[in-house]
């Protein structure tokens, strides 16, 4: 989390703005001061002539940045209208008293005065979140980036009903350019995205997001822990939930360093934390109040798929022209699946598909609840994509070198060539993802000629059976006729040397002279790594049913060490597996190929005789995957007494044939 810069020096100058009360202001007679933001104190008044109860904004800080950021907040919201964003009924400037702003007058406290009594409940939490979300995806719509989304700019009526307000930094055609040079201090808040600079021109919905998720997690965990950019402590530690473990992973989301693995828009972060909080909210919600949240039909990104769109396109502006068309190939590959699992869940939401869908369901089997589309009633329907990760990696290794002697061959010539590393050192070709066993090669230009050093140079050594002298001695038995034995002693040809008294040197073969070189071990292996998005969610949601509804999407060389994969959390966790392989500085990863297969999922949350239920239609082929509830209990109670009643009547019959 960013930190907030200590504000600066300079002076605020206090406007005349500060003793107002009970003054007629244009059309309007201020009343009472009750509040104050950063820009503006703010009053209870009535409209003079329709004696209508508003709120007054005065500027309070002078110079012309804070009266443009005044007017600006004043415009857009005069221009937007949103039942979440606080209306602008009239602004102006008065000689005497400066820029102001009217306001209806509503009782609502900040969001920030509200947290000072700690941690929200989640569902308080929830609520006001989807409220400001809204606001923020309308805001959104229309080409502005609030930048200033933190608890002091929402306000929160009774039945918690909040507003976003203070539209003074916000980003849009009409900003003025000077804006950018606010000092930091000036904009930057706990809750700013990392990323966020007043002069930026792109600037992005991420930042909105990024903040909104920094204000959810102040609602939930109760302070904003101290800005170190290290990870935000886990709610599931804080509260004992294990619930909140997908609040948790929804928020590492929001608050990701990198905007682009952010969820794409508010709405969607609202409709995710919906369904993480879904336990919390049934609980909370038991009566009339759950009417509240209508049905809702979502599609939901996948983290990885804004990741893996923006890879593929750096990987097309950076590919060499005879790799172009299939890296081209490959995007278009993934391209048209997304769009196809849009369309599949556009398909889906319309009016009654999914009714339709499970009705047909219904009839097939004998089992199934009769007209099971039509008994269920709806709650939310979300569709998204779950993926399945596959990585090859292929491994290297070439040990150190290190010197070895063999017998100089005639072609053999001292080098004279710098000495490669040997990383540096050209291998064999081998088909790609293919094992090597461990082989020798040499360094090239590591050649050395020396003389043999066990023959000293003279390629024969001395015979060492005869030790130089090309006979041998042998003792001989001789029989005299008289049956007497003698033993004399004759000289023999040696039979090693043949007289010669010498050998060749083997260690040199004859030579005389030794090839000294350098040589390395080099190995190849391959390894598989897998892992997929894992759906805590639902007992129901198993990689093994998921699985037979696999379609392929896209297969990639991929950098393991760059790139945004890492921040996509079940790719992450493959990366880093493959990286641990690595357990040596004598290996290295040469090459890894990324492939993802996905499944469609549409997941249907459900009432079926006041119970909640989750059901899933897999596939481009909708198959229908449901829970108990699903299925026919009369027919199967009447199967179950029809089989008892056959048992019992074939007890019966063994008995009295028995008897
Ligand atoms: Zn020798
Ligand atoms: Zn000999």
């Amino acid at each position: 989390m960013q930190q907030s810069k200590p504000k600066s020096v300079r002076q605020r100058q206090s406007s005349p703005a500060a003793r107002l009360e009970n003054v007629e202001l244009r059309n309007y007679h201020v009343q009472q001061r009750i509040d104050q933001d950063e820009l503006a104190l703010i009053y209870t008044a009535t409209h003079t002539t329709l004696e209508r109860p508003v709120q007054v904004a005065i500027l309070r800080r002078s110079g012309w940045v804070a009266s443009a950021r005044f007017q600006l907040a004043a415009r857009l919201a005069a221009r937007l209208t949103h039942p979440h964003l606080l209306p602008v009924i009239d602004a102006g400037h008065d000689e005497k008293y400066g820029d102001y702003m009217v306001l209806p007058a509503i009782e609502a406290q900040r969001l920030s005065v509200l947290l000072q009594a700690g941690a929200l409940e989640p569902v308080q939490a929830l609520r006001i979140f989807t409220q400001i979300a809204a606001a923020l995806d309308y805001l959104h719509a229309n080409a502005v980036i609030h930048r200033d989304v933190q608890p002091s700019n929402i306000l929160i009526a009774g039945d918690d009903l909040a507003y976003l307000t203070n539209l003074g930094l916000a980003a849009s055609a009409e900003t003025p350019a000077d804006l950018g040079s606010l000092e930091e201090g000036d904009y930057l808040s706990p809750y700013s995205a990392p990323e966020q600079r007043l002069d930026q021109t792109d600037a992005a919905p991420a930042l909105d997001i990024y903040s909104l998720g920094a204000v959810l997690y102040h609602m939930l965990w109760g302070d904003m822990p101290e800005g170190d950019g290290s990870p935000l402590p886990s709610l599931v530690d804080k509260t004992h939930a294990t619930e909140m473990a997908n609040v948790d992973a929804l928020l590492q989301r929001m608050l990701a360093p990198n905007p682009a693995a952010r969820p794409a828009s508010a709405g969607e972060c609202a409709t995710l934390l919906r369904r993480a909080m879904r336990q919390q909210l049934d609980r909370a919600t038991p009566d009339m109040e759950e009417s509240r949240w209508e049905v809702t039909a979502e599609w939901i990104e996948n983290p990885l798929e804004p990741v893996l769109t923006s890879e593929l396109r750096a990987a097309a502006a950076h590919a060499l022209p005879e790799e172009l068309e299939q890296v081209e190939q490959i995007v278009a590959q993934f391209q048209m699946y997304l769009q196809r699992s849009r369309e599949r869940a556009d398909s889906l939401h319309r009016t009654d598909a999914i009714r339709r869908r499970l009705n047909r369901w219904s009839r097939q089997g004998f089992f199934r609840r009769t007209g099971a589309g039509q008994l269920i009633e709806f709650e939310q329907v979300l569709s998204f994509n779950v993926y399945f990760y596959e990585l090859r990696a292929l491994y290297e290794t070439r040990t150190h070198p290190v010197a070895s002697q063999r017998p100089m061959q005639p072609q053999d010539r001292r080098s004279t060539g710098e000495l490669p590393q040997v990383w540096d050192v050209d291998v064999p070709d081998t088909p790609p993802y293919a094992d090597v066993s461990p082989t020798q090669l040499i360094l090239p230009n590591s050649t050395m000629v020396i003389t043999c050093p066990e023959c000293d140079g003279n390629a024969e050594l001395i015979c060492p059976r005869c030790e130089g002298a090309g006979m041998l001695p042998r003792e001989r038995k001789v029989r005299h006729p008289d049956g007497s034995v003698d033993t004399e002693v004759i000289s023999e040809q040696c039979p090693t040397c043949r007289t010669y008294g010498r050998v060749r040197c083997e260690r040199c073969a004859g030579n005389g002279n030794l090839v000294e070189e350098a040589t390395f071990i080099w190995s190849r292996r391959a390894m598989e790594f897998l892992n997929h998005d894992d759906d805590a969610e639902d007992d129901l949601l198993q990689p093994l049913v998921l699985q037979e509804h696999l379609i392929d999407v896209c297969s990639t060389p991929i950098n393991v060490y760059g790139g945004h994969w890492h921040s996509v959390p079940p790719l992450d966790a493959v990366l880093r597996q493959a990286v641990s392989e690595i357990k040596d500085e004598q290996t290295r990863l040469i090459a890894a190929e990324l492939t993802i297969k996905a499944t469609p999922v549409t997941e249907v949350n459900y009432k079926l005789n006041d119970k909640d239920d989750t059901l899933y239609l897999l596939g481009m082929e909708h198959a229908v995957l449901g829970s108990w509830s699903l299925l026919n209990p009369e027919r199967i109670a009447l199967v179950v007494v029809g089989v008892l009643l056959v048992l019992g009547l074939l007890i019966w019959v063994a008995v009295s044939v028995l008897l």
